[in-house]
């Protein structure tokens, strides 16, 4: 077994050793006795990322477990398996009575069926491979696949958004009928954000979807949430960039979220996407969506959309915090930016030590937009003085758009009217696609942050 075992290369490895002195090897079986309790698994190779003081074991649950080197007493080597990470390919059957699907591969874990070793993400998303884990999509439709990029998502940025404009586009002249996007969780609102803006008007669902568990693991969401997104885009009826994740906590459905309303909400819960300041689009499961909202662009026939991939990077948030030195501003105009965002806090507050740099900065042609650190609700700069002080030194209100949404737009407006700053402050304050709302609805904030079901079931056992 020499060439996982180098995994565990180098003489001063301590795992190593520790494997040696018990004549365990990569992808022994083994009970492993250690001073935290015994475990029963597979002795995986090592991640090229992992450290040397571990080794880890693929339970029989589907997890993983890292035991310290210093705290194994002894390892049972009972059997020898050595795994195969590949995916089963088959032909994806074609039926021409079936829509046609795009699906573009951007990595992430949905696309990950990791490969322990190098830690590298393998690419499932050739058609067969997406068959041999999924076989349900092909009752969907005919899906083709593309893998555009391979990162995880929080190596996604601005060529990776307008390469995909593009792509995305490109598939909707060429006439499919749906577009989904893997993608990986943790900045996938900013990737519907951006796709939101630089792709307007498009006659056909753009879904993207991600998993927050790999395909390896037992309570892996990727399936569920790969086929209900494949069939919003085949048949679903709304022609949106939209987000299609998890909705409960259990395994009932998916909701589908507006592209400019969307958050990541939870590090690990695989119900992790909530729609903020509003309520989602719709619920879906595959073959069936019950919209939620009214309002929504319907499927077209007519083609193609607007492109507009263009993003200025020149562009940044700024978090608020109690003390903020104005010396933070300063050195982000010195840096030259051009464009801020500020998550102020309650209504859209900064403190008074912050307003001769705001002055600075204004005064040097920097765009300042105010969002909000609560999330919901809307910047209301008339309320109190500061946000009075504030608004006339030449900030500009942005309703109840998310930060992260204001900062993806302020890039894409940028570059829009790269000599326009009036042109720019116009765009920023108009609804373009859905990124400010008249009013946040009632029911939204409280209702649909759990699930709809399971919050009918807590409301029922409360009032009995
Ligand atoms: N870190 C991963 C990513 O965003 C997490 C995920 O895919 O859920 O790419």
């Amino acid at each position: 077994m020499s060439a996982p075992d180098d995994a565990y290369k180098g003489y001063r490895d301590p795992t190593l050793s520790t494997m040696r002195r018990f004549e365990a090897t990569v992808w022994s079986k083994v009970r492993a006795h250690t001073t935290r309790g015994t475990f029963e698994g597979l002795v995986l190779p090592r991640s090229e990322i992992a450290d040397a003081e571990h080794v880890v074991l693929k339970l029989q649950s589907g997890y993983n477990v890292g035991l310290r080197h210093d705290t194994i007493e002894n390892i049972e080597v009972l059997g020898y398996r050595e795994a195969v990470y590949r995916v089963p390919e088959e032909e994806f059957p074609s039926d021409p009575t079936k829509p046609r699907v795009r699906l573009f591969g951007t990595g992430g874990t949905i696309a990950s069926r990791l490969d322990y070793r190098t830690g590298a993400v393998i690419p499932a998303f050739t058609p067969g491979e997406l068959y041999g884990s999924v076989p349900e999509l092909a009752d969907i439709c005919n899906l083709e696949t593309e893998k555009l990029f391979g990162v995880f998502s929080e190596n996604i940025g601005r060529e990776h958004w307008l390469t995909l404009a593009e792509r995305v586009v490109e598939a909707i002249e060429e006439g499919y009928d749906g577009v989904v996007v893997g993608h990986g969780t943790d900045t996938m609102h900013h990737t519907a954000a951006a796709l939101s803006f630089m792709v307007q008007d498009t006659p056909i669902p753009i879904v993207m979807v991600g998993s927050q568990r790999s395909s390896d693991r037992p309570s892996s969401d990727a399936a569920r949430n790969l086929l209900a997104a494949t069939w919003t885009a085949a048949h679903g009826p709304i022609a949106e960039v939209m987000v299609c994740m998890f909705g409960p906590t259990s395994d009932t459905y998916n909701l589908l979220h507006r592209g400019t309303r969307v958050r990541k909400m939870h590090s690990s819960y695989r119900s992790t996407f909530r729609t903020i300041g509003d309520i989602p689009l719709a619920m879906v499961t595959e073959g069936h969506l019950s919209p939620l909202k009214t309002g929504w662009r319907e499927r077209r026939s007519d083609r193609p959309p607007q492109l507009h991939a263009v993003w200025d990077e020149r562009v940044t948030i700024l978090y608020y915090y109690p003390h903020m030195n104005p010396d933070v501003l300063d050195a982000l105009v010195g840096c030259g930016y051009r464009g801020i965002v500020i998550a102020g806090t309650g209504l859209g507050h900064v403190n008074t030590k912050l307003f001769p740099a705001i002055e600075r900065a204004t005064a040097a042609g920097v765009q300042i937009y105010m969002t909000l650190q609560t999330l919901w609700g809307f910047v209301q700069m008339q309320v109190y003085e500061t946000g009075r002080e504030i608004l006339a030194r030449g900030v500009l209100p942005l309703a109840n758009m998310l930060p992260e949404v204001a900062f993806i737009k302020l890039g894409w407006a940028l570059a829009m009217h790269p000599d326009d700053p009036d042109a720019v402050a116009a765009l920023m304050q108009e609804n373009v696609t859905g990124e400010m709302t008249e009013r946040e609805p009632h029911d939204g904030y409280l209702l649909f942050q759990g699930g709809v079901p399971e919050m009918r079931e807590l409301l029922s056992r409360i009032r009995s």
